[in-house]
């Protein structure tokens, strides 16, 4: 490498996440790739007349692989006003009124939730009168608008969510007392007299009554959705994230915006997406997976922006929701995917399906990883998968028998620590203590050898918040810790989130580590998260991010 080559060189701590694991001052980049890793005399002797040299007090780091984002979202949440802080009934109304006064008459007002953001938790639980506001109620402040205040999604928040419509709104949506939603786990609120009260609550994830009750809402549109994956790629690359990989599958809408914006050149994150199909019966299912997924196969087709393949299949899930999101397939609410429903036999025909196609499953378990094995085993044993990738999303907890049986058949599993262990950790304190150590079982998973690399869910987005609870394992109401075993060393946290999602996208020898011939995908926090105590991790700031050598925040 001549001096006369190198574009960039970047000083600091360079955790460099390479087999030896080792720690160094320097790096140095040239194009897209880095060129050589070192100690900072050593590297800033190959500085050239054009070089430029960056030289940071921070922790250089392989950029964040998100292993399970749902990206898309974060920048939706800007799509519709926010309620803000409200406290009462009267300042939802207040609002609401401010809005009317801004709106011409008729045209739709469609505000963010009630509660705090980003969480939302409890919805109208932050009210004095904890509850929604009703029809009647939202009449008086807006009696010449339709009036929708939308429900969180289930993912950011908990469930159930609530969704609160004046009269006007239900009229458009043809709902009146005779209404009955035509999906289970959907309540139509009511009052005494039998009448509608405006307040739909939503037991499902991912929220279905958008979609299923309340066509007239409007919903997000091509541009929206394109504008909204700008935005989110912002936030991202705001906090180190350099690569996505949305393992729970985009809906052909989704994939459409991404593969607008990559071809006109304007998507900077890595993204890798998993097709969520839109067949409604195995036979469906056959015919797409023969005749219209051969793109998806093995490790899918794109480049090292934007890389489509595997498909999602759904294990379990309420068949009434599911037939409701096919309806429209790109009407998705909060949604980045199409909901399936699926019982194991169905699941089992649609896994030898894909395996006789070479498209490898991803499905979501959380706690049912003890009886998605035995199938995975009985395809296995027709079709040779342990070489396929084959991935176990979102997995809350399982048995560490069931955890060993994985490693035979070459599965892969993400994690999303901040939502089993801090959001809902209060679930898993009635196990035993062995039982809490297993539950999302990075460190497990890590010592059997079995790829595991962890999501932020979009819940929040920071990967240090997934870091946090990784190690310090506390749940968030109680501050009490989940299985003190189950932590994490720090390494294994940085890991999870940087280094080993590459393995999803068949990219191991490409990014997630600082290595000549690598791309030069950085993130420069302001102090190391390897030294940092878990539980200040939050505390550290990303000063810039860089992805093939280009900063795409921060630049300093
Ligand atoms: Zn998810």
């Amino acid at each position: 490498m001549s001096q006369h080559d190198i574009d960039h060189i970047l000083t600091g701590k360079v955790i460099t996440l390479d087999r030896a694991g080792r720690i160094t001052d320097a790096v140095a980049i040239a194009g897209d790739r880095i060129v050589a890793v070192g100690e900072r005399r050593e590297i800033l002797q190959l500085k050239g007349p054009r070089t430029r040299v960056t030289e940071t007090s921070g922790a250089i780091i392989p950029g964040f692989n998100d292993a399970h984002a749902h990206m898309d979202t974060e920048g939706l949440r800007d799509r519709f006003p926010s309620l803000g802080r409200v406290r009462s009934i009267d300042d939802v109304l207040a609002r609401i009124a401010e809005l009317a006064h801004a709106t011409p008459r008729g045209e739709w007002i469609v505000t963010m939730p009630v509660g705090d953001a980003p969480f939302y938790f409890g919805g109208p639980i932050v009210l004095r009168e904890r509850r929604m506001p009703t029809r009647e109620e939202l009449d008086r402040a807006a009696p010449d608008h339709p009036v929708c205040i939308l429900p969180p999604s289930g993912y950011w928040s908990l469930l159930p969510c609530y969704t609160a419509l004046n009269s006007l709104a239900l009229k458009l949506n043809g709902l009146d007392r005779a209404s009955v939603s035509p999906v289970a786990g959907i309540e139509l609120q009511r009052d005494a007299a039998g009448e509608l009260t405006g307040v739909v609550v939503e037991h499902n994830y991912p929220d279905s009554a958008q979609i299923a009750l309340l066509p007239a809402v409007p919903r997000f549109s091509p541009q929206d959705r394109r504008d909204g994956i700008l935005r989110s790629v912002r936030a991202y690359h705001a906090v180190g994230t350099t690569s996505v990989y949305e393992g729970h599958g985009c809906a052909p809408e989704v994939i459409a915006a991404y593969r607008d914006l990559w071809q006109a050149g304007d998507l900077t994150m890595r993204m890798h997406l998993v097709v969520s199909p839109t067949w409604a019966t195995c036979d469906e299912a056959e015919v797409m997976m023969r005749d219209w997924l051969a793109y998806a196969r093995g490790a899918g087709v794109g480049d090292a922006t934007l890389r489509i393949g595997g498909i999602f299949v759904g294990y379990g899930g309420e068949p009434t929701a599911a037939r409701a999101a096919r309806i429209d397939p790109a009407d998705l609410g909060w949604s980045c995917y199409i909901k399936h429903a699926n019982d194991p036999a169905e699941f089992e025909k649609l896994c030898m399906l894909a395996a006789m196609h070479d498209l490898r499953i991803h499905t979501i378990a959380v706690d049912k990883l003890c009886e998605l094995l035995p199938i995975f085993e009985r395809v296995h044993a027709a079709h040779d998968i342990s070489r396929r990738r084959w991935v176990v999303e979102h997995m809350s907890h399982a048995a560490a028998s069931d955890l060993a049986r994985l490693k035979a058949l070459g599965i892969g599993v993400t994690l999303i620590p901040d939502y089993h262990v801090w959001k809902v950790g209060t679930r898993f304190f009635p196990l035993s203590e062995a039982d809490r150590e297993l539950v999302s079982p990075a460190a497990q998973l890590d010592a059997l050898g079995v790829p595991v690399a962890c999501g932020t869910d979009n819940s929040p987005l920071n990967p240090l918040a997934a870091m946090r609870a990784m190690r310090t394992r506390r749940e968030r109401t109680t501050g009490e810790v989940l299985g003190a075993g189950g932590r994490t060393s720090a390494e294994l946290a940085l890991r999870a989130m940087t280094r080993n999602g590459a393995w999803f996208s068949f990219e191991e020898n490409v990014k997630g580590r600082i290595m000549p011939g690598y791309l030069a995908d950085l993130a420069v926090l302001s102090g190391c998260p390897l030294t940092t105590p878990g539980e200040d991790l939050e505390g550290l700031s990303c000063l810039a991010t860089l992805i093939g050598g280009r900063f795409v925040h921060g630049n300093i």
